[in-house]
This record gives structure tokens, sequence and C-alpha cells, in this order.
């Protein structure tokens, strides 16, 4: 339930208002707009008797929230939520690339490559440093080290840095450095993670696990979200389907589904939706067609030696052609390439 005061309401109207949800039982969640505040109710499953609430001073409107997804909905906020990491935006109108390496393997890899995709227009680095990989025997990442080189590569290219958190050891590891924390497809659904990243605060980029539906995403985003982080984008990678075209099934129809029921920004990672460098580009443009507010490309100096995801890195001379498309598709749409400070 949403709960929508007067323009003029007062801050005494509005906290007899919070005061009275949690009477009944609920907790409430304000969101102050430019022109009147709004305020959410959060915990009730069915719907709740509006009635009293409707008679307090300062309420215009009680609006019954259909979807089970609240504040991430759009019925919650209808303008376009523009999430700020290390000063690069991410949504409102402009397209945010980021790339790097699947992992982290050294200090050369990974400064020369924040190096080099800064100088062809991206605006933040990705790189992972503690890896979810499905074999145990598979290279699992150079961890609390790993995190310590993608900041001195964020100095030396200026480019705020996303690395994914598995567990509680590398959220503590990663929040104080890491400009987003990036939840994999593999801990959607890790909703104790999920609630962890919200407490922290930081930017969070939530991928689509790999055999959810939108809506549980979208769930899924209420869970950090409901912490009382807004700081959240979601990043559609493919998903599993019979389709052995590619190494996953790009939801290009997410996106402007994503768009039309929420107010968070969308990105695509193409790398792991499609699993082949050659084939990363068109589906990159369709993505960014599609309505995207952001892009998350793999990218290595010598992709033939990666310790992982090698086959789906682009090398540098391959990423300088994509971003010169990439930046054409998105001016045909009307979006210039967003960069960093
Ligand atoms: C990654 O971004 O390197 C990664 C592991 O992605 P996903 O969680 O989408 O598989
Ligand atoms: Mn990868």
């Amino acid at each position: 339930m949403l709960i929508v005061m007067k323009n003029n309401a007062s801050p005494e109207q509005i906290s007899a208002v919070e005061e009275e949800v949690r009477k009944l039982g609920f907790t409430p969640y304000a969101i102050p707009g430019s022109q009147r505040t709004a305020i959410g109710v959060l915990g009730n499953e069915k719907q709740v008797d509006s009635i009293t609430i409707e008679g307090l001073p300062g309420v215009i409107n009680v609006i019954h929230v259909s979807r089970p997804y609240k504040l991430v909905g759009r019925e919650f906020r209808q303008t376009c939520t523009t999430v700020e990491v290390g000063g690069v935006k991410i949504g409102g109108g402009t397209l945010t690339v980021m790339a790097g390496p699947c992992a982290v393997e050294s200090r050369e890899q990974i400064v020369s490559t924040a190096k080099f995709i800064a100088s062809v227009g991206a605006a933040m680095l990705r790189g992972g440093a503690f890896k979810p990989r499905t074999s145990p025997y598979a290279f699992q990442g150079l961890c609390a080290e790993g995190v310590q080189l993608l900041a001195e590569a964020r100095a030396a290219s200026g480019l705020p840095f996303v690395t994914e958190v598995i567990d509680e050891k590398s959220l503590e590891v990663c929040a104080e450095d890491a400009d987003m924390l990036q939840i994999g497809a593999r801990n959607m659904q890790n909703f104790s993670l999920l609630k962890m990243v919200g407490q922290s605060g930081k930017p969070v980029l939530l991928k689509r696990g790999m055999s959810a539906t939108v809506k549980d995403l979208l769930m899924s985003a209420e869970y950090i979200m409901s912490e009382g982080n807004e700081k959240i984008v979601l990043c559609e990678r493919g998903i599993r389907t019979f389709s052995d075209a590619s190494r996953n099934t790009l939801d290009l129809c997410a996106i402007p589904y994503i768009k039309a029921e929420s107010h968070l920004p969308v990105v695509v990672d193409p790398s792991h939706a499609m699993g082949v460098r050659d084939k990363i580009a068109p589906v990159a443009l369709a993505a960014v067609a599609s309505g995207a507010d952001g892009l998350m490309i793999e990218v290595h100096p010598n992709p033939r030696a990666a310790l992982s995801d090698g086959p789906q890195s682009l090398d540098f001379e391959c990423f300088a052609q994509t971003m010169k498309q990439i930046a054409a598709v998105a001016a045909a749409v009307g979006k210039t390439i967003a960069s960093a400070k």
C-alpha cells in the first residue's frame, strides 16, 4: 500500500501517518518527492484496511499496490532512478559502459585494461576478485589482493569499479574499497546476502539468476531496497533455455518489461549471454537499441591466456571497435555515452 500525502502536508502530519502504520503492525517507508511525500507500507502480504489512514490530516490518497514488489515498482515511483557510482551516473538517459576482465589476475593485467577501456570511452571498470566458479578446482580469484589491485587500477585510470561479493567475508573486504558491489547470477536469491548488501548502503549491481524470472529478479531487488538501499542497478545476463546457440539466452524482452514495471536502471551483459567473442557486438547493440541503460562487457589484454571466461573476452582492439558501434547505436536512440569524472 502507498499513502500519498498532500503537497502541503506538514512533517507532523507525515509522522502521525507513519505512527498509525506502525500501530497497524507494519513498517512505514517515506519517499520524499519534489512535490509531495509518499509513504510505503511494508510487511503486508494482503490488502490493508486503509479507512483510518485515509481519514488522517494531510493524506490525499491511498493506493493499494497490486504487485508483490513495492519499493522497486513503478507504482511506488514514476520517475526513473539514476544510480551514481563514484561520480558516474547509471540511468537517466545516458549509456554507461562497464568493462574489464572476468577475474583480476595481476597488477599489469588490470591496470593496463583499466587504462585502455578508459581511453576508448568506458565509464567503469569491472573485475572479479572473489569468483564463484562452477568447479572447485578452477581459479577462485585473488580475493583481498584482487580488490587492492582494482583500487590501484581505479587510481591509474580514473574509473570507479564494480566487483562481485559472494558471502559475508567478501562483503567485508569489498565494502570499504569497492564503488559498487555485484551480486552474481548464482547468488541472486541468496536472501541473507541481499539483506547484507542492502544494509551496506553501497550501489549494487544485481544480476539475474540463470533460472530466474524477471519477477524473481525484482523481488530480489526488493530485498535490497527494503533495507533502505535504493542504489540498485539490475542486470540481464542471459538465462538457461533449450537453445544451444549461445552460452545463455539473452532475454531482450526483459529490458522494456523491466523499464515498464520498475524505476530502476537496467544494464545488459552480452558477454555471459553469448559466451563467444565474435558474436558479442551484435547483441550488445541490440541491447542498446532495446533501451538498456548500460552494458557490461568482458575485456582482457590477452583473452587466450585468461584464467576465466577467455573465450568470451574481447581483446583491446575488438573492444575499441565495438565501442564505436555502441556509440553509433546509442546516438540513434538519443543517448550519449556516460563518462567517468
Ligand atoms: C561475472 O560477471 O563474472 C559473472 C560471474 O557473471 P554471472 O554471475 O552473470 O554468471
Ligand atoms: Mn565472467
